[in-house]
């Protein structure tokens, strides 16, 4: 099968502002990902294999391409947003058969034992293990991964290409919007507008229809998007929100948008997080971070950590019927390091995915 591996820490020696706008597909270099061709994997007893239908691309590749986590397998096959039809599946499985329809999502498995995982927060378990970081992913023709752990798509949902995006930024971001305790009539601002922002937003206009929803990114086709899809005002990072969320999700990589959405922040409000790593680029940002302005009048800071299985599954159930589509920018799969390159320079707003079969 052919599959784009991650072999080792790299990066993209060059931005945009370097190559320009114009035909980036020829001047983009041939790694970091490479192209290989190797054997298909074989399912285990409880393990399906997924014959991959699409791949979302998520900024967490970026943050394994550029070291700020380092997957403990190399070579690995990237990629956690991962829909297809299941092709065969081992002895002991019940919950899938042939033909279904499947995802995978960042949470590939856990001990399934201790008390996390015993409490519903496999998440959070010790022995976490990482769907294209732990295990290999989707930026691939198959996958395997076992039943337990892959994501059923709802009858409701047949688009396995816009199911794809649900699987990571649709399940972080619906398991960050529970986080804020969001509720119908709380304003709602979010910070960062890729592809979890703009199926929360989309997912708040149906579950809160009487809540005030603000979108604050410095980049303008995202403002643009974000109004069209139903927001009630777009500003950039530094700009004051007409009225002050009650709950606020940060999905940026950078510390500055912090100080500000913590300024912005209603009494009492929560932040949630929504990212596996900060760049360390604008840290020394933290340094204006005033105890009276940002924090105090219990203002909460939290963060998302992973996601089960079920966020991915409830939202495409909320997403069906709400009809929420993501925006989809689709690559060939020889095409995931032009994909990247694109997302890490904050080009075509909305969700980018491999099509693959
Ligand atoms: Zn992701
Ligand atoms: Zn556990």
């Amino acid at each position: 099968m052919r599959a784009m591996l991650l072999t080792g820490v790299g990066k993209f020696e060059s931005s945009i502002k370097d190559i320009g706008e114009t035909d980036l597909k020829s001047s983009i270099p041939a790694g970091p990902l490479v192209l290989r061709d190797i054997p298909a994997p074989i399912p285990g007893p409880d393990d399906i294999l997924i014959k991959i239908s699409a791949c979302g691309i998520c900024h967490t590749e970026l943050d394994q391409i550029e070291g700020r986590i380092s997957p403990p397998k190399l070579p690995v096959i990237p990629g956690h947003q991962v829909t297809g039809i299941v092709q065969s599946t081992g002895r002991n499985v019940t919950r899938f058969k042939p033909q279904d329809k499947a995802g995978a999502t960042w949470f590939f498995s856990s001990c399934g034992k201790c008390r996390f995982c015993s409490g519903g927060f496999e998440n959070l378990c010790e022995k976490f293990r990482a769907t294209g970081c732990h295990a290999d992913g989707g930026y691939a023709e198959y996958m395997i991964i076992g039943e337990n752990s892959a994501c059923r798509i709802t009858p409701s949902f047949s688009d396995l290409y816009s199911a794809a995006p649900f699987m990571c930024a649709g399940a972080v971001g619906w398991r960050s919007l529970k986080l804020t305790g969001m509720k119908n009539g709380k304003t709602l601002g979010l910070y960062g507008f890729g592809s979890a922002n703009h199926l929360v937003l989309q997912a708040a206009n149906y579950l809160f229809p009487d809540s005030k929803k603000f979108v604050i990114t410095r980049n303008p086709s995202e403002q643009k998007l974000a109004l069209k899809l139903g927001a009630d005002w777009t500003g950039d990072i530094e700009d004051r929100a007409p009225e002050r969320p009650d709950c606020i999700i940060d999905t940026t990589p950078a510390w500055k948008p912090v100080i500000f959405a913590l300024s912005n922040l209603q009494k009492g409000g929560r932040l949630v997080m929504n990212l596996i790593r900060k760049e360390e680029k604008d840290k020394s940002y933290l340094q204006s971070l005033d105890y009276a302005e940002h924090l105090w009048l219990e203002k909460e800071i939290k963060t998302v950590a992973n996601v089960t299985g079920r966020d991915a599954e409830e939202f495409l159930e909320i997403a069906a019927k709400a009809n929420i589509k993501p925006r989809l920018r689709v690559y060939a799969l020889e095409e995931a390091n032009l994909a990247l390159f694109e997302l890490k320079n904050g080009k075509h707003a909305g969700s980018k995915i491999l099509k693959i079969n």
